[in-house]
């Protein structure tokens, strides 16, 4: 087979980047994204890797890796992938870190661990501690950290409970990428993202998807500093609920950022 006769299988299923997609699964076989000679073994890779393509599987469950806030991110079945969108969430603790003493961070449902390691990478001198309540999500994590030789604590736990969440006291900084969908999100996802777990995905039962943020707000207040900031990544019609879920908590200078699309996509607050 021809290059081309690749690219136009995935063309022909409706993939809607099949260029893209197929130069990526080249370069994961063969080191290079341009090959024209390929052996009978790694054509046959090939078609394993664009037959799960076509079968709707995200290309970074396939390719085993994505790329986040300049870091490979190891990532498969059981872990969200990362998103472009939440490195605005990176880039807003990093600003606050600019003009704040922080001494211990913690990242709440950090899945494949990105946004934990990104802050780690960009602020050697700080605690980094993360929490999922995946196992799998875990394995990633704990990969992508050993990976980067990155050291980030990561713990195993539900973060709404209580005795867990007893343990951290002073954190200077509070950050989570929650599940936030909704019901009704939950039943219209694309394939790709029905591929994703579930789990990191999925809001709650309330029709607006806050139960996290209801959760981790009330529940991780008091392990806030006086003067600590909350992070949190939304979904685009949750500005004004997560909002009123902060100043209803005694936070004050609530702001909403949108993402490249002109979305609501992070809300931050201090802790008076
Ligand atoms: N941004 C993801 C999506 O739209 C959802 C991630 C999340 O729930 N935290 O699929």
């Amino acid at each position: 087979m021809v290059i081309s006769d690749f690219i136009q299988m995935l063309q022909n299923a409706g993939i809607p980047d099949a260029c893209f997609d197929f130069r990526c699964m080249l370069e994961q076989i063969t080191g290079n994204k341009y090959s024209v000679q390929l052996s009978a073994s790694q054509e046959q890779q090939l078609l394993t890797m664009i037959q799960r393509r076509i079968s709707g599987e995200p290309l970074q469950y396939i390719l085993g890796e994505w790329e986040f806030y300049g870091l490979r991110i190891f990532v498969g079945e059981g872990v969200l992938i990362p998103r472009p969108e939440t490195e605005l969430l990176v880039d807003t603790v990093l600003d606050w870190c600019k003009a704040h003493p922080v001494g211990h961070i913690i990242d709440l449902c950090t899945g494949s661990g990105c946004i934990a390691l990104a802050l780690k990478k960009h602020l050697p001198d700080v605690l980094v501690s993360a929490v999922d309540i995946s196992e799998t999500a875990l394995h990633y994590a704990r990969k992508n950290a050993e990976y980067h030789h990155l050291p980030v604590t990561f713990y195993h736990a539900d973060v709404t409970d209580k005795d867990f969440i007893a343990q951290f006291r002073n954190l200077d900084i509070i950050v989570s990428n929650p599940p936030y969908l909704t019901v009704q999100e939950m039943a219209e996802l694309q394939t790709e993202v029905q591929h994703e777990p579930a789990l990191a995905l999925y809001g709650g039962s309330a029709p607006d998807g806050t139960y996290f943020y209801q959760n981790i707000t009330s529940g991780w207040q008091s392990s806030l500093s006086s003067g600590g900031m909350l992070a949190y990544e939304i979904g685009w019609q949750q500005s004004r609920p997560v909002t009123e879920i902060l100043t209803s908590h005694a936070f004050h200078s609530v702001r909403v950022i949108q993402d490249y699309e002109h979305r609501d996509r992070i809300v931050s607050g201090q802790k008076n």
